[in-house]
């Protein structure tokens, strides 16, 4: 049994992220056509059941020739183009002419491409005084080996590795499931953004972020909606969603108001593991597991502090479910280009990095760091880890930076 005292104990947000990666399960494996599998998370790994190319290859438009062959000028036995395989030999005195990519006829051991020779009607004149032996060819084997492991389980197929999973003809391909999610956000005072915004009133503005944030991920959001702040709906609602989800996020209603709901519910609902975090923004987090195995997050309703709490534990999280064989953003010493405020928490300050003239990453935050001031993320493209402490930072002392992009380049 964890004890009330246990469960308000203020967790470091790295301890945070560990109970949270230790709770979530694997997802299960699909296989997909491949134009359904760009920038998902591969399953399994991709072995090279053949060597690539699978036969020696011209890698220029020429003449496929004996590379010891000293006649003056050659025979052209026939043209070879990609795609097919002529029956002819080449041996001294004779040539092929051959296109990028076709098959090298047999006897053939090099490739003079078309800018050193000079063509006659039923022959050639090669220019070139020395051709070496493999010259424009492409061995078996060059590219791939058979046998060999061309990508790991876990790696997420951009460009280049799609095209390696077609190139060695693994259809469909084995991807991890995404993620059924449901994002809930709570609270009286929200307003569809399309609806008229009454006194006292404002528009839902974290559920349409998390949705941004989720499908930069790989989620699949299930359901998304907003709730009131009224018991017996949000005890269904929640219901409903754990069990029709592997992850559950709700914004709002963990704090210390009477309507803060989220907290006791998921008390009654699920298992909690935290819901205190030695961060700011996002100390009233929220964790817990379902008996069925889904896992809910119980963010603070700020939009800073909801989406600072996605990226420090939800994307983790998500990424984790998916076998992502790099689950974390990379964490780089950056300088702090100005002055700044430091709290009794760790401070996730929003920040843009870039590389000087000296090749130093310098950040700059991005101007009041208010939960509330969602344009706070705007240009930012680091979340700076800024250690607790009694003064301010100055400028020039370095911190910790996670990177949510690449550095810009200097100005
Ligand atoms: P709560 O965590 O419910 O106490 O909410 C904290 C602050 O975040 C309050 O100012 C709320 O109005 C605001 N807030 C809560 N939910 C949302 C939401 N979905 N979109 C925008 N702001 C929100
Ligand atoms: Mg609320």
């Amino acid at each position: 049994m964890v004890s009330v005292v246990d469960l308000d104990r203020m967790v470091h947000p790295d301890e945070a992220r560990r109970i949270v990666l230790s709770r979530v399960r694997r997802l299960s494996i699909e296989r997909v056509p491949l134009a359904e599998a760009a920038w998902r998370v591969l399953a399994e790994d991709v072995v090279a059941t053949e060597d690539h190319p699978p036969f020696p290859a011209a890698t220029m438009d020429g003449y496929a020739v004996v590379a010891s062959d000293a006649s003056p000028w050659r025979e052209v036995l026939g043209e070879q183009m990609a795609g097919q395989v002529l029956d002819i030999e080449v041996s001294e005195g004779s040539v092929v002419r051959i296109m990028t990519g076709a098959p090298v006829p047999r006897g053939a051991d090099a490739v003079v491409r078309v800018e050193a020779t000079e063509p006659a009607e039923d022959h050639v004149v090669i220019l070139q005084d020395e051709v070496t032996a493999g010259e424009n060819i492409r061995p078996v084997g060059s590219d791939l080996r058979r046998g060999e492991v061309v990508l790991a389980a876990g790696t997420e197929l951009g460009p280049a590795e799609l095209g390696l999973v077609a190139g060695v003809g693994l259809v469909p391909v084995p991807v991890s499931a995404r993620p059924r999610v449901s994002v809930v956000s709570t609270g009286d005072e929200l307003v569809e953004p399309g609806d008229p915004v009454g006194p006292g009133q404002i528009r839902d503005s974290n559920r349409f972020s998390l949705v941004a944030a989720l499908a930069g991920v790989g989620a699949s959001v299930v359901w998304s909606g907003k709730a009131p702040d009224s018991e017996p709906a949000l005890r269904a609602l929640l219901i409903q969603r754990m069990a029709e989800s592997d992850v559950v996020v709700t914004s709002g209603g963990v704090s210390m108001g009477d309507l803060d709901l989220i907290k006791p519910l998921l008390g009654d609902l699920a298992t909690v593991h935290f819901r205190r975090v030695f961060m700011k923004p996002g100390k009233p987090l929220n964790f817990a597991t379902t008996e069925a195995g889904a896992v809910v997050f119980g963010l603070p309703g700020n939009p800073v502090s909801a989406l600072v709490s996605f990226e420090t534990f939800i994307r983790p999280a998500l990424r984790s479910m998916m076998g992502c064989s790099r689950i974390e953003r990379p964490r780089v010493p950056v300088t702090l280009a100005q002055a700044t405020p430091s709290s009794d928490r760790i401070e996730m300050q929003r920040a843009t990095v870039r590389v000087d003239q000296h090749g130093t990453l310098v950040a700059t935050t991005t101007g009041s760091q208010a939960s509330s001031r969602l344009a706070s993320f705007l240009g930012a493209n680091a979340l700076l880890v800024i250690p607790p402490r009694d003064v301010s930072y100055d400028p020039g002392e370095r911190v910790e930076a996670v990177l949510l992009a690449p550095p810009l380049g200097a100005e």
